[in-house]
């Protein structure tokens, strides 16, 4: 045993999420052993531009020290107590008060978890106990999109609209239902305006609500722009329409913004710039910008009024972990937050993924394998297609967009395949540089170009 490698001990012992078993048995794992800026670092000493900020979320970039330092101090002071039955901490009420000064809308109380899985669990709770409270035992369908991502647990996997995250798992559960996503490549009938899509879509949403029953419909979920299900940026008057459907029959509108909040978009919330005024709001991954897990669901004032009404009924909140407001996490997220503030990471993330739409734009505009190059603020996305005239699919079994991604990795820049759109996505560090971008997307050109030529596309 002491002559494996770290390879071998990985494979032997370790359970990968979202891996293929037999792939990894054949070709083991790449073993990262260190992050500084944009640059990941193999065990062999490869260095990699991470194009991905990880999952999404490291958005002030890998080895920041002040980050260490508050993570030792708060260790040092407190590394943890649970927040039952009214126990607090120091850090975790600061950074409540700070969320829900930062948030869109009329935001009110801050409940934590550890993930954005958890997270979107926890919502569909909130809003069950909220028609609950009310009265309504019967409205509690949930509607979610095609394309939709929100997690893994079982209600937060039954929320995607991603055919892989039910396959294996008997989900999604029976009160779930779908509408379909904005995407336009796709979904537009040819000739049609942005403004009759819109309607379209709109539509099809009062036709469920419709159909099932305003009165057993309680909520609506979105992330502003679709992450993992390819990027899907919906037209600015995509939201505005949808919620005027889910006002009409009183359903409550829950904003994941698991990935588009704390400035991936260049405003703090992507329901800022998408006219979203939710009644929740998911958050997780850049409130840390991962360096410890943390989410949270914010939670509005009419909500909140309905929910804190719900002692009287039902006695104490029983919902919670352990984890619930970690005092290192609540930390983290405070020095986070306070170096996104004081570096103008914002403002930086909206003007690197300007230079990003512009590079992918000229690498991929016109390339004959490429639908569309899309993105908005610093994430962005190309998906690729057999053909653009008639616009026509890869057969899925190609598998084209991971094996660019397997291609870029072996020319040094990890991006992530989205295999339900064919689609490869770029959502870098807040601090990556314009170098960095530009070697991003000439290294997605090429390991493109390599593809098509390896699998005479
Ligand atoms: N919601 C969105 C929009 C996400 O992108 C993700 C993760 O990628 C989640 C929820 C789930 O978060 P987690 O993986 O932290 O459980």
């Amino acid at each position: 045993q002491a002559r494996m490698t770290i390879e071998d001990i990985d494979k032997e012992f370790f359970f990968h999420p979202f891996t293929h078993v037999r792939e990894h048995e054949r070709v083991g794992p790449l073993t990262i052993v260190e992050g500084h800026g944009s640059t990941l670092t193999d065990t062999r000493g490869r260095a990699y531009l991470d194009a991905m900020a990880g999952l999404w979320c490291v958005n002030i970039g890998y080895g920041n020290a002040e980050m260490a330092e508050t993570l030792r101090d708060q260790t040092e002071r407190l590394a943890y107590y649970h927040t039952f039955a009214s126990m607090g901490n120091e850090p975790v009420a600061r950074l409540a008060q700070r969320l829900i000064a930062m948030a869109p809308g009329s935001m009110s109380k801050v409940f934590f978890g550890n993930s954005g899985s958890d997270a979107n669990d926890t919502q569909v709770k909130l809003v069950w106990y909220y028609n609950n409270v009310l009265g309504r035992p019967e409205k509690k369908k949930i509607i979610s999109r095609d394309r939709g991502y929100h997690g893994v647990t079982v209600m937060s996997g039954s929320l995607c609209g991603l055919p892989n995250m039910h396959a294996g798992f008997d989900l999604p559960l029976p009160m779930v239902h779908f509408v379909r996503a904005p995407h336009r490549l796709w979904e537009a009938e040819p000739g049609q305006s942005e403004e009759e899509f819109v309607q379209g879509l709109a539509d099809e949403l009062e036709r469920l609500i419709l159909a099932e029953g305003p009165d057993t419909v309680a909520a609506f979920i979105a992330e502003p722009v679709q992450a993992a299900g390819g990027v899907i940026v919906p037209p600015k008057s995509y939201f505005p329409a949808i919620q005027e459907v889910l006002r009409k029959y009183d359903v409550l509108l829950i904003a994941d913004e698991v990935v588009c909040g704390f400035g991936r978009l260049g405003q703090n919330f992507g329901s800022e710039v998408f006219g979203m005024t939710p009644d929740l709001i998911t958050v997780a991954k850049g409130i840390t910008s991962a360096y410890i897990p943390l989410s949270a669901c914010l939670v509005s004032e009419s909500v909140w009024d309905v929910i804190a009404s719900g002692s009287d009924k039902y006695g104490v909140f029983s919902h919670g972990y352990t984890y619930s407001a970690h005092p290192l996490a609540a930390a983290a997220a405070m020095t986070n937050l306070d170096i996104i503030e004081r570096d103008g990471l914002i403002p930086q993330a909206k003007a690197r993924g300007e230079r990003l739409a512009e590079r992918l734009r000229a690498e991929f505009g016109d390339h004959p394998l490429v639908g569309e190059v899309r993105g908005d603020g610093l994430l962005g996305a190309v998906e690729f297609v057999r053909s653009t005239d008639p616009l026509t699919a890869f057969d899925p079994a190609l598998k084209v967009a991971p094996a660019v991604v397997r291609r870029s990795r072996e020319l040094g820049v990890i991006s992530r395949a989205l295999p339900a759109a064919d689609t490869i996505a770029f959502s870098p560090p807040f601090v990556v540089t314009e170098a960095e971008i530009d070697e991003m997307a000439a290294v997605a050109r090429r390991a493109l170009d390599d593809v098509a030529a390896e699998l005479r596309l």
